[in-house]
């Protein structure tokens, strides 16, 4: 006997029916249920740019997600406006006794959400919310002393020694959608309609929705095995591209664990250790909200005195510093949306200890551009490089932008794709073209400081500034 008549199933960043927690517990107790998703205004409005690369993910996740509910009888209720009050008025709209959702562990959601659980509540009404976007939550893995890890590998070792087939198996969604409510197709807006814009997301060859998620999984699972070897290289197809569909939930985190998990090797045992560094920087913001308002980890580090030189912030952001691997990171950031890993850790790196500019103002600027933003690894991944956060980069040690680029770009490949004006310049240079005598120039076809600008900043002169920051904000070489 269903516990509840009707249900709402309010989706958020789980964009898909397989494997669903929310949608599992809702079908399971309930006679009804109505699959609803709201375009948020408080988020929306704070979206810097009108042509969104996310907002049209969601839209087209959100299409798909649509025809599957409508194969099934049901559609997918969709509005615009603010959640907050947006959802209390929908659970009275469809005389709904319970909503059902996802945990969210960003402070704003866990805010908005209690504000929601609240107006329900108010009117007799439950929200329920699941575990589904990680395999371990909250207070599920901490040290044996009852504390949140603070470092990842004897967190990841907690993390694989909890791990049983249980926290693997995925929701028999399908079993119970028959409880789906039979609906007329609704309407979908237009990106218009909620003020956006289409963005290059088509011409990208981003795929949308479970079946975008779905086809790149498949493509990645043939290349797991090579994952440790080919990572690292930003010119070879080396991870999985996956980042936007874990953002927005359109694969289940369950399915790619599993596959990990049983397909063994050091491959394998890389890519799943990536997931559970996403785990750790989860559970992290959940203790330790404060990370949300620009705070450091390390405590210590909140007296930095940044210096934010005039006009560095700037080079870094329009792709001008003159260290090629860095100009190419961010073209390659600005023009698609992404970057790929070791470069978010070089030019991040670059940012703080080489043009001595804050880490949050580069955390922002990614917060913005990034399709696959997420607070948490976001924000741990800026922490990490800045030497201020979680297990992180050690202050004392710093990448050489020209050793990075030599290691993981020897021939200049990546950069050449995204600094069309290096292009005749031979791999020996690429790394370092103020280094080409000027005779040369002119037969590559660049001219430092005209085509091409000379380096921003001396690496070895700005270290040593860095080192000596850090050591005033009381770091030490232990
Ligand atoms: P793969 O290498 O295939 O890894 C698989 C998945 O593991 C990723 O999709 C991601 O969900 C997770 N993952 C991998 N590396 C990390 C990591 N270091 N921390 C947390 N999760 C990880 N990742 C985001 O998803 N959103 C962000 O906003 C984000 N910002 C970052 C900012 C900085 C400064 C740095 C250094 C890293 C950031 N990362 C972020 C982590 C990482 O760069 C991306 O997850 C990865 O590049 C995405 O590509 P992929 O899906 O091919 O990853």
């Amino acid at each position: 006997m269903p516990e509840f008549d009707t249900a709402l199933i309010w989706l958020r960043r789980d964009l898909r029916l397989d494997d669903h927690a929310a949608f599992y517990h809702a079908l399971k107790a309930s006679r009804a249920v109505v699959p609803v998703f709201i375009f948020d205004t408080d988020i929306l409005e704070a979206l810097t740019e009108r042509a969104d690369r996310r907002v049209e993910f969601i839209r087209e996740s959100l299409a798909a997600l649509k025809r599957e509910l409508e194969t099934h009888g049901s559609s997918l209720v969709v509005r615009h406006g603010s959640a907050r009050q947006l959802m209390p008025q929908l659970a009275a709209e469809f005389n709904a006794d319970a909503v059902f959702c996802n945990r969210d562990y960003e402070p704003a959601a866990i805010t908005r959400d209690a504000a929601v659980a609240a107006a329900l509540a108010q009117a007799g009404r439950v929200l329920r919310d699941y575990k589904d976007q990680v395999i371990f939550e909250q207070d599920e893995i901490l040290t044996q002393a009852g504390t949140p890890f603070g470092v990842f590998t004897p967190y990841k070792n907690a993390w694989l020694k909890k791990l049983t087939p249980f926290y693997l198996t995925p929701y028999p969604v399908t079993r119970y959608l028959n409880r789906l409510a039979r609906l007329p197709p609704q309407p979908l807006p237009a990106l218009a309609d909620i003020g956006f814009r289409r963005t290059n997301l088509d011409a990208l060859g981003i795929h949308t929705g479970s079946a975008g998620g779905q086809a790149l999984f498949e493509n990645f699972v043939e290349r797991m095995a090579n994952y440790k070897l080919a990572r690292d290289f930003p010119a070879v197809k080396g991870p999985s591209y996956l980042s936007v569909h874990l953002r927005f939930g359109t694969v289940s985190i369950r399915r790619l664990a599993f596959s990990a998990h049983g397909m063994g090797g050091a491959g394998a045992e890389t890519w799943l250790a990536e997931l559970i560094w996403r785990e750790l920087y989860q559970q992290l913001l959940w203790h330790h909200p404060y990370l949300a308002v620009g705070r450091a980890y390390k405590p210590q580090f909140d007296a930095l005195d940044w210096p934010n030189p005039p006009g560095h912030f700037a080079a870094w952001c329009e792709a001008r510093t003159g260290y090629p691997l860095i100009d190419a990171a961010m073209r390659q950031l600005n023009q698609t949306g992404t970057m790929h890993n070791r470069l978010r850790m070089v030019a991040a790196s670059f940012l703080t200890k080489d043009l001595h500019v804050d880490w949050r103002l580069g955390e922002r600027y990614f917060a913005e551009k990034l399709i696959d933003f997420d607070l948490a690894a976001n924000n741990g991944g800026w922490q990490w490089a800045a030497s201020t956060g979680c297990d992180a980069q050690p202050w004392f040690r710093i990448f050489n932008p020209v050793t990075q680029s030599e290691k993981f770009d020897a021939e200049g490949k990546f950069i050449k794709r995204y600094l069309p004006e290096l292009a005749a310049v031979p791999a020996k240079y690429v790394h370092a073209p103020w280094q080409l005598p000027s005779e040369f120039q002119h037969a590559y076809g660049v001219t430092i400081g005209k085509d091409y600008p000379a380096p921003l900043v001396d690496h070895a002169a700005a270290r040593a500034v860095t080192l000596a920051l850090y050591k005033r904000a009381g770091g030490n070489e232990e």
